[in-house]
C-alpha cells in the first residue's frame, strides 16, 4: 500500500497555497466552501471534497461554508437537503450559522445579468438547444455566431424580462455570454447563463422561470460569500477562464480564486450521483442507503466508523492528477479503526450442533470472556457453557485433508476461553447430511490450557445453543465484480454475489440485550454492526468488512 507522503504530514498543494497567502497577507482569514447540488446522496468521493474544505477552516483558523447549489429544480428534492446535512454532521463537520443556497443570491444573480446586458456583455439567443450545441464548433473548428448575437441592449433586457416573468416556454430562449465563439476554450464560446424552465423549487417556489446555469451561480456565490479558496475537481480546470471572465466583468464584492484537485475514484466502485440514482431507482439496491452504496448513508449503515473514513481521505492525499485508489486501501482503514474500538464478541453464521457427551445434563456454567484484548479496560463478560453448544460449520470436516486443524473425528481443539473437546461421533439425517457432532470435553482444561502441557492446533468461536439468540447476518461484497465497472453499462457488471443473507444465525446474549449502536468484532468472523431493520425479536446484523482481504478470492480471483 502506498501513501502520499505529503499527506502524512498533513499537507498538500491545495494547503501549501493556502499558507502561503496567509503568510503573504494576501488572505488574513480563508473561507471555503463544501457547494454540493442536492440532487442525491453524498458519496464518499465528496468526503475527500468536505474532509478537505472543512479540513482547511478548521487547521487555519477559518470558515467554511455548506452551500447548497440548488439551481436545477427539476432534479432537486428537500430529502436530498436533509441527507447532506446529516452525513456532513456524520463525518464530523460542522458549518455552524454558515449554511447558504444558491437559490438565496437568485434575485442579486439576476441583477448581475442585466448588468452584463448593459454593458454588452450578454444577449438573448432564440436557437434552440440543439443549433446551439451544434454551432459551438469542436477542438479544432471555431463556434459560429449566432444569428441573434447583435440584438441591440434594448431588446436584449426586454427579451430577458419576458423571459423571467413567465411568458415563454421551456427552451425557447437562453441568455448567454457574449465572448467569443472562436475561442480554443470552448467554455468561452458564449456560454449560457440562464435558461427557461418552469418549474417549482424546493426554496423559491413558483417565482421563478429561469434558472441561471452552474458556471454563472457558482462562481458569483463564492463570491457574494467571500470565499478565499474555491476548491473544485479537475474537470472544471476549463471552466476556471470563464469563473475569472465573470468575476472580472462583474461588480462582485470579493474575487475568489479556483483551484482543482483530483477526484477520488475508486476500484470496484463508481462515484456519480447519475449512477447512483440509476441503482436505488432500479432496485439494484435496496436504496441509498445500501451497505452496499459507496454513499456516506451506506457506509454509515453498514457500520463504517467516520474515524475510518476521515483517515482513509487523509492517506490518500490532495493530488493534482487524476488516478484510481485500491479500495482496499478503504477496507484497510475501516479494519484498522474497528480492530482498536469495537468490542469482541462470539457469533456463530452457519451453526453446526455439538453434543458434549460427558457433560452433566442440566448443568449450565459461566465462562469468562474478554471483551478488547489490547483494552483491559473493555473488561470480560460471561458465556454460559453447558452441553449443547453450536460450532460453526466450515470448522468440522469429517474426513479433514492433511493440514486441516481444527475439529474432525478424533481430534482435540480449543473452544475459545472454555475448554478442549474431541469429536467423538457424526450424526447424519437420511440425505446423508451431518446435522449434529458429538464430543466429549476435558473438565481439566477450563479456561482453555491442558495442566499436562499439551497442546492443540486450533481455537474455535462456539456458542451454548439454548443461552445464544437468532439472528439474521448480511454479508456484504463489492457490489460490482469488475475492478473498473463501465459507468455506461453498470448493470452487466454487477456483482451477482454482493449480498448473502444468513437467516440462522446465533449470536451472544449479551449483543442482542445490548442497545448500542456500536460495531463488534465477532471472533474470526469481521466487524458488525446491528442493521435498521433490527427488532428485538428478529435481531439482523450487517458485516462492516471481514478480518482479512478475501475479496479477491471471493469474486473468482479477478482481484
Ligand atoms: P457526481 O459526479 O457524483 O454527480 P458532482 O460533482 O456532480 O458529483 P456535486 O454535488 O456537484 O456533485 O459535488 C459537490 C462537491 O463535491 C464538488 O465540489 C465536487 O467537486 C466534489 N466532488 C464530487 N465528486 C467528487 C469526487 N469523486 N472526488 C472529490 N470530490 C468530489
Ligand atoms: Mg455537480
Amino acid at each position: 500500500m502506498t501513501t502520499d507522503t505529503t499527506a502524512e504530514a498533513g499537507r498538500d498543494f491545495i494547503r501549501d497555497i493556502v499558507q502561503a497567502d496567509l503568510s503573504s497577507h494576501k488572505h488574513n482569514r480563508i473561507v471555503t466552501r463544501f457547494p454540493p447540488e442536492p440532487n442525491g446522496y453524498l458519496h464518499i468521493g465528496h468526503a475527500k471534497s468536505i474532509a478537505l474544505n472543512f479540513g482547511i477552516a478548521q487547521e487555519f483558523g477559518g470558515q467554511c461554508n455548506l452551500r447548497f447549489d440548488d439551481t436545477n429544480p427539476t432534479k432537486e428534492e428537500q430529502e436530498y437537503i436533509d441527507s447532506i446535512q446529516a452525513d456532513v454532521h456524520w463525518l464530523g463537520y460542522d458549518w455552524g450559522a454558515n449554511l447558504f443556497y444558491a437559490s438565496d443570491y437568485f434575485e442579486r444573480l439576476y441583477d448581475w445579468a442585466e448588468g452584463l446586458i448593459k454593458a454588452g456583455y450578454a444577449y438573448v439567443d432564440d436557437q434552440s438547444q440543439e443549433e446551439i450545441r451544434t454551432s459551438r464548433g469542436t477542438l479544432t473548428e471555431p463556434g459560429k455566431n449566432s444569428p441573434f448575437r447583435d440584438r441591440s441592449v434594448e431588446e436584449n433586457l426586454d427579451l430577458f424580462r419576458r423571459m423571467k416573468a413567465g411568458e415563454f416556454s421551456n427552451g425557447a430562449r437562453v441568455l448567454r455570454a457574449k465572448i467569443d465563439m472562436a475561442a480554443g476554450n470552448i467554455n468561452l464560446r458564449d456560454p449560457v447563463l440562464y435558461r427557461i424552465l418552469h418549474a417549482h423549487h424546493p426554496r423559491t417556489g413558483d417565482k421563478w422561470s429561469i434558472y441561471p446555469s452552474y458556471d454563472y451561480a457558482h462562481g458569483q456565490s463564492d463570491a457574494i460569500e467571500g470565499i478565499t479558496h474555491s476548491i473544485c475537481t479537475l474537470e472544471f480546470e476549463d471552466h476556471r477562464p470563464l469563473y475569472e471572465w465573470l468575476l472580472d466583468k462583474l461588480p462582485v464584492p470579493s474575487k475568489p480564486r479556483q483551484y482543482e484537485m483530483a477526484r477520488l475514484n475508486l476500484t470496484y466502485t463508481l462515484l456519480s450521483k447519475r449512477v447512483l440514482t440509476q441503482l436505488v431507482r432500479d432496485g439494484h439496491v435496496s436504496g441509498w442507503d445500501d451497505p452496499r452504496m459507496p454513499t456516506i448513508a451506506g457506509l454509515k449503515r453498514r457500520g463504517v466508523p467516520p474515524a475510518a473514513v476521515r483517515e482513509f481521505i487523509k492517506r490518500i492525499g490532495v493530488a493534482k492528477a487524476n488516478s484510481v485508489v485500491d479500495v482496499g486501501m478503504l477496507e484497510f482503514c475501516i479494519r484498522e479503526e474497528l480492530n482498536r474500538t469495537a468490542l469482541r464478541r462470539m457469533a456463530v453464521l452457519r451453526p453446526l450442533k455439538v453434543v458434549i457427551e460427558n457433560y452433566p445434563e442440566g448443568q449450565v456454567e459461566e465462562i469468562e470472556a474478554i471483551n478488547h484484548p489490547d483494552n483491559p479496560e473493555a473488561g470480560t463478560r460471561k458465556i454460559a457453557f453447558g452441553r449443547e453448544l453450536y460450532i460453526e460449520r466450515d470448522d468440522f470436516m469429517e474426513n479433514p485433508p492433511k493440514k486441516f486443524y481444527r475439529l474432525s473425528p478424533g481430534n482435540e481443539v480449543r473452544l475459545r476461553y472454555a475448554y478442549f473437546i474431541k469429536c467423538t461421533g457424526v450424526v447424519k439425517n437420511d440425505a446423508g447430511e451431518i446435522v449434529e457432532l458429538r464430543a466429549t470435553y476435558d473438565p481439566s482444561t477450563k479456561g482453555g490450557n491442558a495442566p499436562d502441557g499439551r497442546k492443540v492446533k486450533a481455537t474455535m468461536h462456539w456458542l451454548p445453543a439454548a443461552q445464544s439468540k437468532p439472528a439474521e447476518i448480511r454479508i456484504y461484497n463489492q457490489l460490482f465484480a469488475n475492478p473498473s465497472p463501465n459507468a455506461a453499462d453498470f448493470a452487466a457488471d454487477l456483482n451477482p454475489q454482493s449480498l448473502e443473507v444468513l437467516k440462522d444465525a446465533r449470536v451472544e446474549p449479551a449483543i442482542a440485550e445490548s442497545n448500542s449502536p456500536d460495531p463488534v468484532q465477532f471472533e474470526r468472523q469481521g466487524y458488525f454492526v446491528r442493521d435498521a431493520d433490527s427488532t428485538p425479536d428478529r435481531l439482523v446484523f450487517n458485516r462492516a468488512i471481514g478480518l482479512r482481504d478475501t475479496f479477491a478470492k471471493e469474486v473468482g480471483g479477478k482481484g
